[in-house]
């Protein structure tokens, strides 16, 4: 046996970033869910953070992605550590409480409470989160069809997570999917060529998905052409009579990341469904399911953005380098506090967009908001994470590389939100779109961020460039900057609006005006506002 030269003891590494409290150490996440009306949740999110952030969680998460699901036939088996983080998110109803028994939205704030737990959520494990997030959606699509909504919601709604391959009406808690996508097309689904033919009061639907994520779902909301063209149909896995029905699953994709996970490769054939909503009226049906997975798009990219720089800052609090703690080096210093200022801006805009979720049945102003706002931030905050991920990893050196650390799993994570739920382009239409239908009500919204962000740095110019790219009419080939100016007047007007001056200043002047460079670090920062960015994301210990 060789000689042990005793190489295990070392000092400087980091300890492992777990056991902490999500929601107490996040000062940024407690202003944002007080401005947004969830204030009174506050003991309940502490004892959610605490349960998430420890070491447990952690831990749970690791498994869950080393052990990704397989394809058995009919059925995707899962490690237990995927059922676990399951049956977590369905028992504090992050698939269901945003939704009244009836089917009609939970009064405020329902929206930023459930927003503010799916954030932390995001800091552990990302892709059970796929099937939590769709489930919710589901309930708004299935308004199109209200007997049903009726039957499903109540078994959607019990909090218990049902994993058993039964028909759904036998179980005690159902998840729901969406089958949109096919081979030739993702964006355009009108080109979908699966067929549903009408047998009686019900549909026999053949073709294929090309990616239908988390298969295991009790039942999918699917698009198929029927006699008038794109329709929505309600898919369960099982027929009326109790039969599996034909849904053949291909395989399972292997995926950059997303790893715990399962997303198939499907066929149908004569696959039983019956419609949600009017022959040919598919896509209006199935858009506000679309909208609220875009939300949740952007508050678990927002959420892999704090987990991040948590850990970045964590690490450079413990790691010497030249005999002093990194976290007191200039240069790291101002790499830390840049990405900090992105944090808190993506946050905002995320917490605030949930706030007009919250009030979108009952003030106007506040669904056009809605409507205009959710593709620019999903735009926004889903291409940001992936830049601040790398940023972060970087932080951490060459540890940061390698799988001990969670960063290389969150970096894979890190671009599928913004590539699904209608990728970068496509918002860039989509907010092209809102300011064309609805231009007064768009015209307003502006009006209304640019008298908030007031004389923040930049702000000015920034609602210029969006009136002039979108109402005047620049077109597509000039979106993306506008779109991108659209969000981060949000975050700064948010941030204003919630009483942080200090860092709307910051985050608008480093942002707005355009004095910063397109890494991480080559903003114009101050000492005292780097030391107080720093302060708000970790207390130091
Ligand atoms: C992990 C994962 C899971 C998924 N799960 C599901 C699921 O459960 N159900 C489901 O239905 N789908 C699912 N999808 C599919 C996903 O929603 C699509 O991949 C996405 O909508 C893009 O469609 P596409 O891949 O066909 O790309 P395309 O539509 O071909 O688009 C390619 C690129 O072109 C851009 N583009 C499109 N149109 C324009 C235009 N007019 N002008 C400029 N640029 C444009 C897009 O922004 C995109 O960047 C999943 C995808 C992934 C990666």
């Amino acid at each position: 046996m060789a000689a042990r030269i005793g190489t295990d003891e070392v000092s400087n590494l980091s300890p492992p970033y777990q056991d902490v409290d999500l929601f107490g150490s996040d000062t940024p996440l407690r202003e944002a869910v007080g401005a947004n009306g969830a204030g009174d949740d506050a003991a309940s999110l502490g004892e959610f953070g605490r349960h998430w952030g420890s070491a447990a969680m952690f831990e749970w998460a690791k498994l869950a992605n080393e052990n990704p699901p397989r394809l058995e036939g009919e059925v995707v088996e899962f490690h237990p550590s995927y059922h676990y983080f399951m049956a977590e998110s369905v028992r504090e109803g992050l698939h269901a409480s945003t939704w009244q028994p009836d089917g009609t939205p939970a009064a405020a704030p329902a929206e930023v409470a459930r927003a503010a737990r799916f954030y932390m959520v995001a800091q552990v494990e990302n892709g059970h989160m796929c099937p939590i997030t769709m489930t919710r959606a589901s309930v708004a699509a299935l308004a199109a069809a209200p007997a049903l909504r009726g039957a499903v919601l109540p078994k959607i709604a019990t909090r218990q997570y049902d994993p058993g391959f039964r028909p759904w009406t036998q179980k005690s808690g159902m998840t729901l999917g969406m089958g949109m996508t096919e081979k030739q097309g993702g964006t355009d689904v009108r080109a979908n060529t699966t067929r549903a033919e009408r047998d009686g009061d019900v549909y026999r639907i053949t073709g294929h998905k090309w990616f239908m994520s988390a298969p295991m779902c009790d039942a999918f909301l699917v698009l198929a052409q029927a006699d008038a063209g794109l329709s929505c149909f309600f898919m369960p896995r099982f027929r009326p009579d109790g039969e599996i029905s034909a849904l053949h699953f291909q395989r399972l994709k292997d995926k950059l990341g997303n790893r715990s996970n399962a997303s198939s490769e499907v066929e149908f054939d004569n696959a039983y469904a019956v419609l949600v909503g009017g022959d040919g009226q598919g896509i209006r049906t199935i858009l506000p399911m679309v909208q609220l997975t875009r939300l949740d798009c952007a508050i678990s990219s927002a959420g892999m953005m704090r987990a991040g720089l948590a850990q970045a800052l964590h690490h450079c609090r413990h790691r010497s380098v030249f005999q002093k703690r990194l976290s007191v080096q200039p240069m790291m210093r101002t790499v830390l506090a840049d990405m900090a200022a992105e944090v808190e801006g993506a946050l905002a805009a995320v917490m605030r967009l949930c706030r007009s979720f919250d009030l979108a049945s009952s003030v106007p102003s506040e669904a056009a908001r809605a409507r205009l706002l959710t593709p620019a931030i999903k735009y926004w905050v889903c291409k940001a994470a992936p830049a601040l991920v790398y940023e972060a990893m970087e932080c951490l050196g060459g540890n940061g590389y390698v799988e001990d650390f969670t960063l290389a799993r969150l970096y894979r994570e890190a671009p599928v939100n913004a590539i699904w739920e209608g990728s970068g382009n496509v918002m860039g239409l989509d907010v092209l779109r809102a300011f064309t239908r609805d231009a007064e009500a768009a015209r307003a919204t502006l009006a209304d961020l640019a008298r908030q962000a007031g004389d923040l740095p930049g702000a000015v110019d920034a609602a210029n460039l969006i009136a002039k790219t979108f109402a005047d009419g620049v077109g597509e080939g000039g979106a993306r900057v506008a779109v991108e100016r659209l969000a981060q007047l949000v975050a700064a007007a948010a941030l204003n609006a919630q009483g942080r001056g200090d860092v709307a200043e910051t985050f608008a002047r480093t942002r707005l005006s355009g004095r910063r460079g397109s890494t991480y670090g080559t903003g114009d920062l101050a000492a005292a506002e780097i030391r107080s960015l720093l302060a708000r994301v970790l207390p130091d210990s």
